[in-house]
């Protein structure tokens, strides 16, 4: 009786518990994807999971047991592929964004009451976000006491090998990828996407080597420099699942006993690895911060509408160079530098007045790694709304940041051309050049390059002015 592995954020043939648990049942295996029209999923995101279903197939297929795939509701979909294939199992691993529980949830109730079993397993995280508890039995609210308990779990299971063999059932009907359109074609804007990534499990463990033999020693003092590739770049790897976590906590760690000098840089990747975790850990404990305030006083924000200003962030013309580049940045390949994330996001929020969800969206529409959990909270983090966030009063300055964290201006200069001859000292405040220096780098401002949108120093003001606001009532 044919086993159905149900692939949704897991697209790995190694580390996958759902998929280790059918070949030993030793029983026929069908593996299975279904694609639901009615989950929002963003331009880069379609782009990106078109190349990881390529890459699963192409890894199933050599396999034995070719991926089948299907468009609509798995509670519409599933019935009659059991029906079809007289499967009596179906396993997939767990997701934890609110709606995937909702429907996982009554999916299994579905199956179990049809004489079906449905099992779930962990893939994507180190510990279920219910094991991970206070001394009082609660979920976490803060980080670090979050990862002192996480780490000390330490070690996590060792992570499952790839199957070299699987036991196809017979040929049953799939859809085409290629129809199903997620690639854009009129236009294909997605050149600079193909430029920089490389969707799939072979990609993702190639990532990992690369940055565990060329970045990770220096990690701590670099991550912060979004002029250099110094971090690992693996998060559109970990949210589509092409890698699990077990996997980089099992090759980091080794590498940090192999290699003493690289062992505290290799901790601290740990622990951003971890934000993850507690980026996961909060949205199951907390779903309602998907939508509103982690904290409820910030549900009465007096946030503006402000279309203009809205689509000059968007565009990356804002007038303050590190904005821009990591706005261009995103919208060229899909991804955004950390750093710059929490600058841009604080300026939308910050500077602009802009409630974050617009920019949450935006983030969802643009990112290849875009992710409920990790977006939803960082841009929480940044506002002050979310747990553990940085504190609202602290309001980013665009010049000091960029002048602190691209120094040279390599960042700025690769993502905003038009900026590329200016001195250093003004890189990030163009504005502030003198006019022949301007003039002599090909700069007319208001033309060539924006004039900065809002004054920084009068809209701290105002945000703080808002803050009070909200604090007295
Ligand atoms: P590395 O520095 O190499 O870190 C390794 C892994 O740890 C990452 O791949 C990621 O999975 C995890 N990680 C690192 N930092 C964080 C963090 N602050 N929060 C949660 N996980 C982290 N990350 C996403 O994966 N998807 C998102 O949609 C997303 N949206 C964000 C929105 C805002 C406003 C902010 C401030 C941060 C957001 N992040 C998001 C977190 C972080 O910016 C990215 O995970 C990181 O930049 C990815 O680059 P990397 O893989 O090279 O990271």
């Amino acid at each position: 009786m044919p086993v159905i592995v149900w692939f949704r954020q897991d697209l790995r043939l190694a580390d996958n518990p759902a998929l280790a648990a059918a070949v030993a049942t030793g029983e026929e295996i069908v593996p299975l994807y279904i694609l639901d029209p009615g989950t929002p999923l963003g331009g880069a995101s379609r782009w990106w999971l078109h190349g990881s279903l390529a890459a699963l197939a192409s890894g199933l297929e050599r396999c034995g047991a070719p991926l089948v795939l299907r468009r609509g509701q798995a509670a519409d979909l599933l019935p009659g592929l059991i029906g079809e294939t007289k499967a009596r199992s179906v396993f997939w691993n767990r997701c934890y964004e609110p709606a995937a529980i909702a429907r996982d949830k009554a999916l299994k109730t579905a199956l179990v009451a049809q004489g079906v079993e449905a099992k779930s397993f962990n893939a994507s995280l180190l510990a279920e976000p219910w094991d991970v508890r206070t001394g009082s039995g609660g979920p976490y609210k803060v980080f670090t006491p979050f990862w002192r308990s996480l780490s000390a779990r330490a070690p996590f299971p060792s992570p499952l090998p790839a199957p070299k063999k699987l036991r196809g059932a017979a040929r049953i009907g799939s859809d085409d990828l290629a129809a199903w359109s997620l690639l854009p074609t009129k236009p294909d804007w997605a050149g600079g996407l193909r430029a920089a990534w490389k969707p799939g499990e072979t990609e993702a463990a190639r990532r990992l080597s690369h940055f565990l033999d060329t970045c990770a020693a220096r990690y701590a003092q670099a991550r912060d420099l979004p002029g250099l590739e110094a971090t690992s770049r693996l998060s559109p790897h970990l949210h589509f699942g092409e890698i699990s976590p077990r996997q980089i906590w099992a090759a980091a760690d080794a590498r940090a006993h192999a290699v003493p000098r690289a062992a505290s840089g290799i901790a601290s990747f740990l622990r951003e690895v971890a934000w993850r975790e507690f980026s996961h850990h909060l949205i199951y404990h907390w779903p309602g911060m998907v939508e509103r305030a982690w904290k409820p006083e910030f549900d009465d924000f007096p946030w503006t509408d402000d279309p203009a200003s809205l689509a000059a962030w968007q565009k990356g013309c804002t007038g303050y160079p590190i904005v821009d580049a990591g706005m261009r940045e995103l919208w060229a390949t899909g991804y955004m530098h950390n750093r710059v994330r929490m600058i841009a996001a604080s300026f939308l929020v910050k500077d602009l007045l802009i409630d974050w969800r617009r920019g949450a969206e935006w983030f969802e529409d643009t990112l290849v790694d875009a992710d409920l959990a990790n977006n939803r909270a960082g841009w929480q983090w940044v506002a002050g709304s979310g747990a553990d966030a940085a504190p609202y009063f602290r309001v980013f300055n665009p010049v000091t940041q960029g002048q602190k964290f691209d120094p040279a201006g390599d960042y700025v200069r690769r993502h905003v051309p038009e900026l590329a001859r200016l001195d250093n000292r003004f890189i990030h405040r163009p504005w502030e050049a003198p006019p022949a220096m301007l003039s002599e780098a090909g700069i007319v401002l208001g033309q060539t390059y924006p004039k900065p949108i809002v004054d920084h120093a009068r809209a701290r003001e105002r945000a703080l002015a808002a803050f009070a606001d909200i604090r007295k009532s």
